[in-house]
């Protein structure tokens, strides 16, 4: 699902952010309100459903409840692949994408990503 009718649509809308980030380096975009927030409105306050899925997903990995492959689902190259979820209220329901594949899944929302935040 995409709200962009054209790539360079999406890709220009992508640009638009990328400066308005830069200009404003305080504040961040906060998809789902679809407005501008400031920083320290966090991940997890921002994304709770999202934080709560990772944290899960996390608990039942460390358990050996599930498996993370050595390859990407997608691309089948063998790496330590990232969970990706499809629905946030299955959190044990992912797919394993290698980050190139992983950030594809996402297109740009991703690039804003940090190391450190709880995955996308
Ligand atoms: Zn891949
Ligand atoms: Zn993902």
């Amino acid at each position: 699902m995409s709200r962009y009718k054209t790539p360079e649509q999406k890709k220009a809308h992508c640009e638009a952010q990328r400066r308005y980030k830069e200009r404003h380096p305080d504040k961040a975009y906060a998809p789902k309100r679809g407005n501008w927030v400031l920083n320290r409105d966090n991940y997890a306050r921002r994304n709770p459903e999202k934080f709560k899925a990772h944290k899960t997903l996390e608990r039942a990995v460390r358990r050996g409840n599930i498996i993370r492959p050595n390859s990407c689902v997608k691309c089948l190259r063998p790496c330590k692949p990232q969970a990706h979820h499809t629905d946030y209220s299955k959190p044990l329901f992912v797919m394993w994408l290698c980050r190139p594949c992983h950030l594809q899944e996402h297109g740009c929302k991703v690039r804003n990503y940090r190391e450190g935040d709880p995955r996308p």
